[in-house]
């Protein structure tokens, strides 16, 4: 019988504790199997809480069904059937700016119809195929690719809240490598963005006529996808199907050191455990602390990883008391715009079952790595703040009928420039600890699709340093 720890509780130490003993099962290992959560409940940053008949999504709202890692776990949960699609019209996003909402184009036409971007910054995007090439041997900031390849203008009022809208992010240190692998592939393998769209798009109409399924993704990369009751189904379902025993909430690891009789003890609250392995799936900041006497080299980079606070708040309307029509999935709004909130979700029309009968929920976020002062402010303030902004931005003059406020402190990890390097660094000094796996939102991707998609291939490691033992 081998002995295998998951530390955390989130997402990725779920997937990664539930893969992992199916695919114990089929090598025919034989595993004692815990998972250690640090909080009193399982999830996370996915917690979708009810009150008053609002769903209010504390963290992530749902994951996108463009790419399969989720779909196939919620397939082999046995739950993909209840699956829940965001509406239709959820695909129409906005950003504000210059004191209106604009729908954010989905094709040339209505890109060169927008008011959203000035005729010089179009003139400047549509030069996009002769832009100057990367350059070479550097990690590029998302700020530096933008403007090199898309101008200014399209930064500051695409890129950005895009960059603030997934990472709470700053483009000016992210790294765009990291962020977004799949745009530098595409622009070292076509050689420009307008080209590898054109191209892709062809290939995707031979696929069409060929008979292939091809996905036809509305949105920006997919369809957004939950529960009736929310994400939160997820990580419950998970926790079920590992069943009582296996996952032990209110026990924070402290410390993870070599072991006497196999290779590692893990310290925690409640006493020690051995294990022949541990799959780390805390954030890094939390990972550091666990292994910095064992190992400060890993938990020196591991400290390296910056995190950006995040607020969320909740508001809830009686729906005939606004005058907008809140058809869409909501905005981001650009640093510039001189606003408090980063931009806000129209939950409610996202999914339905999100407020009760006749009444509306709107979700905003304030903070990120951009305004980092804000994450400090008052509940009072807080709410004044998102009141004025929803004034300004969806002329919402009435006060709210329901207001939950939430705070994420180290909200998001933020993969600045040298994330890449950082992480190769970190692989070399891991192979010196077989049986010590990291996994989690700190290093390859922060959706839920990517964290569900480290998990597996942590399980795989997993497994296969167990067969080999
Ligand atoms: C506001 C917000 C909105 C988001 N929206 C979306 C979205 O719509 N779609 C999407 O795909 N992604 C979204 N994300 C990102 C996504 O939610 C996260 O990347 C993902 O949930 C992270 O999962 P995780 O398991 O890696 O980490 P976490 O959820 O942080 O889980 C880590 C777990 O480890 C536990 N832990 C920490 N220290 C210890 C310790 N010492 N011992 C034991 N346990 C410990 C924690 O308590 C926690 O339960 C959003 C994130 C935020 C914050």
């Amino acid at each position: 019988m081998k002995k295998a720890i998951v530390v955390g509780g989130g997402i990725s130490g779920l997937a990664a504790a539930y893969v992992l003993r199916t695919k114990a099962r089929e090598a025919g290992v034989e595993l004692d199997l815990t998972v250690l959560e640090k909080e009193e409940r399982t999830g996370g940053k996915i917690w979708s809480i009810k009150e008053e008949g609002y769903l209010c999504e504390w963290g992530p709202n749902g994951f996108l069904d463009s790419k399969p890692q989720t779909l196939d776990l919620c397939a082999d949960l046995g739950v993909r059937e209840s699956l829940l699609r965001s509406n239709d019209d959820a695909r129409k996003r906005f950003i504000f700016s210059n004191g209106m909402l604009h729908r954010l184009p989905e094709n040339g036409p209505s890109f060169f119809a927008s008011k959203l971007i000035s005729w010089p910054g179009k003139i400047r995007l549509a030069m996009e195929p002769f832009a100057p090439k990367p350059p070479a041997g550097i990690d590029e900031t998302l700020a530096a690719f933008g403007r090199r390849r898309l101008g200014k203008e399209a930064l500051e009022k695409l890129i950005s809240p895009m960059v603030s809208g997934i990472f709470a992010g700053d483009p000016e240190t992210m790294s765009l490598k990291s962020c977004f692998p799949r745009i530098a592939e595409l622009e070292s393998e076509y050689g420009g963005l307008v080209m590898a769209m054109i191209l892709l798009a062809r290939k995707k109409q031979r696929e069409r006529a060929e008979g292939k399924v091809v996905s036809s993704a509305a949105g920006p990369g997919g369809i957004l996808t939950s529960f009736r009751e929310g994400i939160q189904t997820l990580t419950n379902i998970l926790e079920e199907k590992l069943g009582n025993g296996t996952v032990v909430t209110g026990r924070e690891t402290t410390g993870i050191r070599a072991g006497k009789s196999v290779p590692y003890t893990v310290r925690t609250v409640a006493g020690d455990l051995e294990a022949d392995l541990v799959v780390v799936a805390a954030p890094s900041f939390a990972a550091a602390g666990m292994l910095r006497e064992f190992d400060p080299g890993i938990a020196g980079i591991l400290d390296d990883i910056p995190y950006a606070s995040m607020t969320v708040a909740c508001f809830g309307y009686e729906r005939e008391r606004l005058a907008h029509d809140l058809d869409g999935f909501g905005y981001l709004i650009p640093k510039g715009e001189g606003m408090s909130t980063l931009g806000t979700l129209w939950d409610s029309s996202i999914f339905e079952d999100r407020a009760p009968e006749g009444h509306v929920l709107l979700r905003s976020m304030l903070g990120g790595a951009c305004f980092p002062e804000y994450v400090e402010l008052s509940d009072e303030e807080v709410e004044r703040r998102v009141r004025e902004d929803l004034k300004t931005t969806m002329g919402i003059k009435v006060p709210p009928s329901f207001v939950r406020i939430f705070r994420h402190e180290k909200a998001i990890p933020q993969y600045t420039v040298g994330h890449g390097e950082r992480l190769r660094a970190l692989g070399e000094l891991l192979k010196a600890r077989p049986g010590l796996v990291l996994t989690g939102n700190s290093y390859r991707g922060i959706g839920l699709n990517d964290c569900v998609a480290a998990a597996n291939r942590a399980a795989e490691e997993g497994v296969a340093y167990l067969m080999g033992r």
